[in-house]
């Protein structure tokens, strides 16, 4: 007898397991008249002059595929909005890859630098895919964990206290999902310092910056000294609703976007010419509309955090992105087992903190990326089976 299917598929990926939050939503799915709290998307439509960007590059027969690190107009307009915005510059021609959204920047991030054994630290709780991207490239994650208790800001004590020989990059997400919680200038200083003292790379994951809510968002990429020793991480998703369109970009020193450049050549080859022509879109001309988007994504979060903490779901107040992450302790019930008496018995879909790590235990996920109406519905119902949860 040979090897069965699965004893071909490789030990290292057999071991790690599939997205908690997707487990979770195939639940969800099959209720009729459930609230969906879960997704990390957002609710609205791509705005429409981005959409027309995309049509009018198929009318004109753009088709075809584009220089490998994206089509060199987007990255002009990278250059230019991340200076503009993040305070650091690009050179256009060979510091920026142009990738299929920031899920795949960040997994040819990981294959251009880690070698097997390589340690990799990330805070946690964090966006699910850091530590098994970090495991399918033979690398081993190490968590820093942030606390509620501490606004779920990065300590350096905690980063300093994790650390050890070999580790080779820290990935980092400010504003976090699934917490809201941002890093200041001063917290970005000290683990530049760090980083330094240590020789370690930052790869910052920061798709959630323009949806900050209170104080600056700061770059570590814009401190002194950092650029060569970061690999900035932005994408379209979340700030121009434009998940569907897969786009993404990192930048970094030159020898690490090439050597990204070659994982992504031969993987992907490149992004879609045509979401490419919609980003291009977004960069000149989107910055109202994401404003506008920001707006009530605020008005839903102080909605939503204020009912929260009416259930005594002590919830802190994000700073950033479209998620509220309210403790469920007093409950007495593990956080997969508060969201399934939710969704039985309320209806409402919101994601177990621990499918962000263990130190998301004790919480919940709440995407307010959904109407106002939904919200109230789903606050309403949450409120009524508080007995239950209380049970
Ligand atoms: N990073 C974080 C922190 C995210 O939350 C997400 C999406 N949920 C991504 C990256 C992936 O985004 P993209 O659609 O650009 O691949």
């Amino acid at each position: 007898m040979g090897r069965s299917a699965s004893e071909f598929v490789a030990k290292h990926v057999r071991q790690i397991p599939k997205s908690g939050i997707r487990d979770f939503f195939a639940i969800a799915s099959t209720m009729k008249d459930a609230v969906s709290l879960g997704i990390g998307e957002p609710d609205f439509v791509t705005p429409w002059h981005i959409r027309e960007a995309a049509i009018f590059a198929l009318e004109k027969g753009k088709t075809s595929y584009t220089d490998n690190l994206g089509m060199k107009s987007l990255r002009v307009e990278i250059a230019k909005y991340v200076e503009a915005n993040f305070n650091a510059s690009y050179n256009p021609d060979n510091e920026i890859l142009v990738s299929v959204g920031a899920s795949e920047a960040l997994d040819v991030a990981l294959r251009a630098i880690i070698e097997p054994g390589d340690k990799v630290m990330y805070h946690a709780p964090c966006f699910v895919s850091y530590s098994p991207s970090v495991e399918l490239c033979h690398g081993v994650a190490i968590p820093v964990n942030t606390y509620g208790k501490n606004r779920f800001e990065l300590d350096i004590e905690d980063v300093k206290r994790a650390w050890q020989p070999g580790v080779k990059a820290f990935i980092m997400n400010f504003p976090t999902n699934p917490t809201g919680g941002t890093a200041t200038r001063a917290q970005l200083e000290e683990l530049a310092k760090f980083a330094k003292e240590k020789d370690f790379l930052v790869i910052s994951d920061e798709i959630y910056a323009e949806l900050t809510y209170e104080g600056e968002h700061i770059s570590i990429a814009s401190l002194d000294g950092m650029k060569d020793r970061t690999i900035f991480i932005h994408g379209f998703s979340k700030a121009f609703a434009m998940t569907g369109f897969r786009m993404g970009y990192a930048c970094g020193p030159k020898e690490i976007i090439d050597a990204m450049m070659k994982a992504h050549q031969y993987a992907i080859m490149c992004a879609s010419i045509v979401s490419q022509e919609a980003a291009v879109e977004a960069l000149k001309n989107g910055r109202k509309d994401m404003e506008f988007m920001r707006e009530k994504y605020r008005q839903r979060r102080d909605f939503i955090v204020g009912r929260f903490n009416e259930f005594g779901m002590d919830c802190f107040m994000p700073r950033g992105t479209f998620y509220a992450f309210p403790n469920i302790e007093r409950f007495k019930k593990t956080s997969m087992e508060t969201a399934k008496l939710i969704l039985s018995e309320a209806k409402v879909a919101m994601v177990p903190g621990s499918a962000f790590g263990s130190s998301g235990e004790g919480y919940l996920r709440a995407s307010f990326a959904t109407s106002y109406e939904n919200i109230i519905k789903a606050t309403d119902r949450i409120a009524k089976i508080l007995p239950k949860l209380e049970g």
